[in-house]
């Protein structure tokens, strides 16, 4: 098993930052890439898109099925030319108005995301495929190291119709690796697995990543692997970038309900702010920046709601109308006693484990006020 403190890379800082830059300047970055623009025939995929990454960071590009993530990781890498901007590794600049270094010349390693094993070559020969130190022997030598980290050594001489979906998997790693990229882009390299082998598999890379002290870009359209694997998460949208952070900073501090709500679920509230806070049914939060009397936007995802059975603390009033255990958590559905006319009629909470609260029980509702978010009504689309 990797052994990993997972503490270590949570992406959390010391003292919580705020923030939403946090990261790197183009100017002293690792990778930078700055106002990628592309169009496939008159539809412009990628619009001005500027990431920017540490050495030896990971880097999650999220989104959903069609933002752009495959297109940006083959500019990158270079089988897909650069038509608009910049993108620079290790002050070495790969594409942009300077020209264009050829894919194989930039040493950055690309695991597509329908990878093929070459079927009629074992393992270790499509491992050795990529490598062109000139001795045979040190081409094996550094597949082998490729291929042992990857916990593959023993399955050299197998051809890929012998290996499972999982073994197929550590084979294209290893493949990737083996050359020493100074950059590894993986393109969705969990999405064909089945759920429980995906999170192993997705830990075990992450533990050889960061023994490697690898530098790699990671494609995934699921937000909790971003969070399980980026020290930094650039959110792509309809080929924008619409927040690059911290997971915890995304998570906890999103730039707007849409970057929210692609970390999960959301109650949809509004309420209106007095003083500097918004007065929501679960207390006053600081709402600055908007006018007294102004109605806003509350957002407060599910698991972030405590359920009080016994009505002893303070929260917002309701009834329980609804209750289902999924396993991880129970999902119940809370009827609050005073709410807003037009409002979202049923709150969801999320109670880790099974909680077996009755339909029609009068509980009460808490949230810390820092994991109430409030947004302009209308804000950006
Ligand atoms: P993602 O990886 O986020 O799902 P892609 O980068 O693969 O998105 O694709 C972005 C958009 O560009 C999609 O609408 C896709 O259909 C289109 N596209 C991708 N590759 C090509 C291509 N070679 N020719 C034309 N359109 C393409
Ligand atoms: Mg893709």
């Amino acid at each position: 098993m990797p052994d990993r403190a997972a503490a270590d890379i949570d992406g959390v800082p010391d003292e919580p930052a705020t923030d939403t830059n946090a990261g790197w300047n183009v100017g002293d970055a690792f990778l930078a890439v700055s106002g990628v623009s592309h169009r496939f025939g008159a539809t412009r995929v990628l619009d001005s898109v500027s990431v920017a990454m540490g050495r030896g960071e990971i880097l999650c590009l999220l989104g959903p099925s069609g933002c752009g993530k495959s297109t940006l990781l083959r500019l990158i890498a270079g089988v897909e030319a650069l038509q608009e901007g910049r993108i620079v590794l290790d002050e070495d600049e790969l594409a942009g108005p300077g020209g264009d270094i050829p894919p194989e010349a930039r040493a950055v390693g690309l695991l597509p995301q329908d990878y093929a094993l070459f079927p009629h070559m074992s393992v270790l020969d499509n491992v050795c495929f990529g490598l062109h130190e000139r001795s045979a022997a040190d081409r094996r030598r550094h597949a082998m190291e490729a291929l042992a980290g990857t916990g593959m050594a023993g399955f050299a001489a197998v051809f890929p119709h012998q290996l499972s979906g999982g073994e197929q998997q550590r084979v294209a790693l290893a493949r990737a690796l083996a050359p020493r990229p100074r950059l590894l882009l993986l393109d969705e390299p969990f999405a064909n697995l089945d759920v429980r082998l995906r999170a192993r598999l997705r830990e075990e890379t992450l533990a050889l990543l960061k023994r490697l002290g690898m530098t790699a870009v990671i494609v995934t359209h699921d937000a909790e692997e971003a969070m399980a694997l980026g020290d930094r998460i650039a959110l792509l949208e309809r080929g924008r970038v619409r927040q690059a952070d911290t997971p915890f900073n995304l998570y906890r501090s999103p730039a707007d309900p849409v970057v929210a709500g692609f970390f999960g679920e959301l109650n949809r509230l509004t309420a209106e702010v007095h003083g500097g806070a918004a007065a929501t049914p679960f207390g006053p939060v600081p709402a600055p920046g908007f006018r007294d009397g102004e109605r806003i936007e509350v957002l407060v995802r599910p698991e972030s709601l405590v359920l009080d059975e016994a009505c002893s603390g303070p929260g917002a009033a309701g009834t329980v109308a609804g209750r289902r255990f999924l396993g991880r958590f129970t999902r119940i559905d809370v009827r609050l006693l005073h709410s807003d006319p037009g409002e979202a009629e049923l709150i969801q909470v999320h109670a880790a484990g099974f909680r077996p609260v009755e339909s029609g029980r009068a509980v009460r509702l808490s949230c810390a006020p820092e994991d109430i978010l409030v947004f302009p009504i209308n804000g950006p689309e």
